[in-house]
């Protein structure tokens, strides 16, 4: 038994009607036939494999169909058979490759054929394919014939590149462009043959196949075709896909955004690692990054409403995504796919694309240092979310952060008059920057904790490490929604896997009031079933809160206080006003030397991220850290302390 035929040529269409994603041609065509206007010449230009040939075939048919000429060809007539898909093509339908065929001999003897009527059709149809190939002196030979061609001539140029056909062909005939077929209507269309086919697909493959068609319709069914092949019993799987065709699974790209969102970069250099590991190249990688980059800021760009239509995703994963966006600002995000598009730039015909692809990362974890706009944006945007986490519990405005739209509301307790402005930043920076080195020191268990967490490589436990149940974590959710959709709202919008061990998950929430209603309503209890349930672990659950920011020492230290001294990971409102005297009295110690809160907080400052400017904290006052994180300047000084 023979193997059948490609897909493409089996589900070439035989009519307008068929051919997909080009209506702004085949509408005006088929009207042009209906009408009986059809002109004696046509360029049909456009990117390859998206219909230029298989619409001039069509429209050959259609003239020259014995009820016609008619965007309806009969398809019972001698001539629609002979040009219907699989026939054996008519004497009077002239196909050229221009390719093989465009010099000017070839041309000449076009020119006398031409001459001759057709032998049984109405119209001696020429369709010269690849028409920017035919030589100057080929076209001029042509020239005339084109101008006036004998009534029974139709001529159809079909090419890629039409401004390399000569202007005088050009402006004898009526010039059609193609156009790339959109994802959706792509993706239908794959869907729609797979079902015809009897083929089962999964419905995320289908996104893949379209990305690696570009658009072409050809290119695109070559793909299913292969894919199809490939498959076994069960039908076209994601797994099939993405190996066969290159793509990074998105278990990688989940696991990169993570580590980035979290600021995490020993994870992030062990999933760059387990690419090249895993045999992916590097480039395809940083291109599948800068895919996942773009959907999120879409994501955070566009209202959750009309997001649907914009990307190729289903509903879970845009609900996968929104949590992934909200852990981002969209400057950070911006600039994160910038730096991705420029490394993608820089390693076209590298030698070492790794090595650019760590650089690359690495950038990314590092928005200070750099100076440029979208670099101060990335900085200012970190701060903003850290400020919003300190005052969110007081200030009723979960507007204030835009990334995070399903900010719980905040927990009422005395709402500060201060709003959100200089006043505040003044305040409750110095303040958490501070609250390590006094954390530090009243509480020995929080260096331990910091210290446990401090190599952030995978930890095993209990055989699961936090790359894995970073992993695992959607299915963990999906079972936290069905035990209680709140929970799974605060967990899935506002949270993530901050750190596994021993036997310990701890989990880091946005901001304290989103932490305080996990807690409040046994949040850690849901989530500790899940867990049990998805992973076969009893583990104890904490909840500090973490907004991803490497540039807050402060919160690691203190947060991480929380587990072993249950109490203080929240700091009363008020002692969170600390003014700036306090702030400095706190510091002092730090600053004036070598006693232990001090290499307490430089070892907090370097495990956090030891290559960050801002190693050398201790040695800064508020002011120079303001100055620094915000390019603010103080110009009153003496207004904090009447404060
Ligand atoms: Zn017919």
């Amino acid at each position: 038994m023979d193997a059948p035929l490609a897909l493409y040529r089996r589900y070439r269409p035989d009519t307008f009607v068929d051919v997909i994603g080009q209506a702004h041609v085949t509408g005006p065509l088929s009207a042009a036939l209906e009408n009986n206007r059809v002109s004696h010449a046509y360029l049909f230009s456009g990117p390859r494999g998206c219909g230029k040939t298989t619409s001039a075939r069509i429209l050959a048919r259609a003239l020259n169909c014995e009820t016609g000429p008619s965007p309806t060809p009969c398809g019972t007539c001698e001539s629609c058979v002979e040009l219907a898909r699989g026939g054996p093509g008519s004497v009077d339908v002239i196909e050229i490759d221009a390719a093989s065929h465009g010099g000017v001999d070839d041309a000449r003897e076009l020119r006398e054929r031409a001459f001759f009527a057709p032998m049984k059709a109405r119209y001696k149809v020429y369709i010269i394919d690849e028409a920017h190939m035919v030589t100057t002196q080929g076209f001029n030979a042509l020239l005339k014939l084109v101008e006036e061609p004998p009534a029974h001539l139709r001529f159809i140029f079909a090419t890629t590149e039409p401004d390399k056909v000569i202007g005088t062909i050009r402006s004898r005939t009526h010039h059609y462009p193609f156009r790339l077929v959109p994802p959706k209507v792509l993706g239908d269309y794959l869907l729609d043959l797979c079902a015809l086919e009897g083929v089962t697909i999964e419905p995320t493959v289908v996104p893949l196949i379209v990305r690696a068609g570009a658009g072409s319709v050809r290119d695109s069914l070559s793909v299913l075709d292969q894919l199809i092949g490939g498959s076994g019993p069960e039908g076209v799987s994601y797994s099939l896909a993405t190996a066969l065709l290159g793509y990074t699974p998105d278990s990688l790209i989940d696991q990169t955004i993570d580590a980035l969102a979290a600021d995490d970069g020993g994870t992030l250099f062990a999933v760059i690692d387990k690419v090249i590991d895993t045999g992916q190249d590097p480039r395809r990688f940083a291109e599948d990054l800068l895919h996942r980059l773009r959907d999120l800021v879409v994501i955070s760009t566009v209202p959750p409403g009309a997001i649907q239509g914009l990307l190729e995703l289903s509903g879970d994963q845009v609900e996968r995504l929104s949590g992934q966006a909200a852990r981002f600002g969209r400057p950070e995000l911006t600039r994160a796919a910038d730096i991705v598009s420029q490394g993608l730039t820089d390693m076209r015909g590298a030698t070492a694309p790794r090595l650019l692809l760590e650089l690359m990362c690495a950038r990314i974890l590092l928005p200070g240092i750099d100076s440029s706009a979208e670099g101060l944006g990335a900085r200012v945007a970190r701060l903003e979310r850290r400020l919003s986490g300190v005052g969110e519990a007081d200030h009723a405005a979960p507007a204030r952060s835009p990334s995070r739209p399903l900010a719980p509301s905040p927990s009422p307790s005395q709402p500060l008059a201060a709003p959100p402005a200089a006043v505040d930043l003044v305040d409750a920076s110095p303040a958490a920057e501070t609250q390590p080195a006094r954390q530090a020191a009243q509480s020995p268990a929080a260096l331990e904790s910091n210290s446990s967490e401090a190599p952030p490589a995978p930890v095993e436990v209990a055989g699961l490490s936090l790359v894995d149940v970073r992993q695992l974590w959607p299915g963990v959710l999906d079972r936290v929604k069905k035990l209680r959709r709140y929970t799974w709202i605060l967990l899935s919008q506002n949270a993530h896997v901050k750190d596994v061990a021993d036997r310990v998950i701890t989990i880091g929430l946005v901001n304290s009031g989103a932490r305080d209603n996990f807690l409040s309503r046994g949040g850690d209890e849901i989530l500790r079933q899940a867990l049990i349930d998805e992973l076969g672990v009893d583990w104890r659950v904490e909840a500090i809160i973490d907004i991803p920011d490497s540039n807050a020492p402060s919160r690691t230290a203190r947060e991480h206080a929380g587990p072993t001294a249950p109490a203080p990971a929240v700091a009363p409102a008020d002692e969170r006003r600390v003014d700036v005297e306090a702030a400095k009295e706190a510091i002092r110690p730090t600053r004036n030397g070598a006693s232990k809160p001090a290499a307490t907080h430089q070892d907090d400052v370097s495990e956090v991220r030891d290559d960050d400017e801002i190693v050398d904290d201790a040695a800064l006052s508020s002011h120079d850290l303001l100055a620094r994180e915000l390019g603010a300047q103080i110009i009153d000084d003496i207004r904090h302390d009447s404060a």
